[in-house]
C-alpha cells in the first residue's frame, strides 16, 4: 500500500522507510509522486496540531492516506521552549548553528541539573475516507555546556544521553532510542488496526 509523506526531508524520509517497509508500507514523497504540494503553514500550538494540519492537507491534494510529522525540543528551564517554534528558535528557519547559539545563551547560567530536556515527535496518518489517528514519541536528555560530534542534525551536538551527545550516536543508536524512532514504532503498531 503505498502512503504519501508530506515531508522533503530525505532523512526522515529513510527512518520512515526502514521501520514501515517491512509492513507492506510505501512511503513516496510529493516529488517522487509528481505532486506539487503547498506548503502548509505550522500554525498550530502542538506538535499534535501541526502534524495533523500537513497530514490533512497532503491527503486532500493527493488523495491518497498520508504520513506527515511534527517535532521539536522542548527545555524544562526554558517552560518547554523552543518546542514548536524549534525550526526558528533564532529567528531564520532551520538555521541550526544559530539555534544552537542561541540554546547555549538561553543557559548559560543554569545549572547541571536543571539543565534536563526532552525532544518530541508526532507523527499523525490521514486517509481519503476520513480515518486519522496519531502518535506521540518522546526522548529525555540534558543540554551539554559545548557541542560534540557531527552525525544527527538540528540540537543533536546539544542534547546529551548518558554523557554522549546525539551527535555522536551512529543512526542506527540514535533510531533506538529517538523520539521519532519511539513514534514510528507505535505508528507501525497502530497502522496495523488500518490496513
Ligand atoms: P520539523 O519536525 O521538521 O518541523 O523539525 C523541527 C525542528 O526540531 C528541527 O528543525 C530541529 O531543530 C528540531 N529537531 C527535531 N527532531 C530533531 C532531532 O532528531 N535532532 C535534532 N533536532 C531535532
Amino acid at each position: 500500500m503505498d502512503f504519501l509523506i508530506a515531508t522533503h526531508n530525505m532523512k526522515k524520509r529513510a527512518e520512515l522507510e526502514r521501520i514501515l517497509s517491512p509492513l507492506g508500507i510505501n512511503v513516496k514523497t510529493a516529488d517522487e509522486l509528481g505532486i506539487d504540494l503547498t506548503d502548509v503553514e505550522e500554525t498550530g500550538t502542538t506538535f499534535e496540531e501541526n502534524a495533523k494540519l500537513k497530514a490533512d492537507s497532503g491527503c486532500k491534494e493527493s488523495g491518497m492516506p498520508c504520513i506527515a510529522d511534527d517535532s521539536g525540543l522542548m527545555v524544562d528551564a526554558l517552560d518547554g521552549a523552543p518546542g514548536v517554534y524549534s525550526a526558528r528558535f533564532a529567528g531564520d528557519h532551520g538555521n541550526d548553528e544559530k539555534n544552537n547559539d542561541k540554546l547555549l545563551d538561553c543557559l548559560k547560567n543554569v545549572p547541571d541539573d536543571k539543565r534536563t530536556a526532552k525532544y518530541v515527535a508526532c507523527v499523525c496518518c490521514v486517509f481519503p475516507d476520513g480515518r486519522e489517528f496519531t502518535v506521540r514519541g518522546e526522548c529525555h536528555g540534558k543540554i551539554g555546556y559545548e557541542r560534540k560530534g557531527t552525525n544527527g542534525f538540528g540540537y543533536d551536538p546539544l542534547f546529551y544521553i548518558d554523557g554522549r551527545a546525539f551527535a555522536e550516536y551512529t543512526p542506527e543508536e540514535k533510531d533506538k532510542v529517538s523520539h521519532r524512532g519511539n513514534a514510528l514504532r507505535l505508528f507501525a503498531e497502530e497502522v496495523k488496526k488500518y490496513i
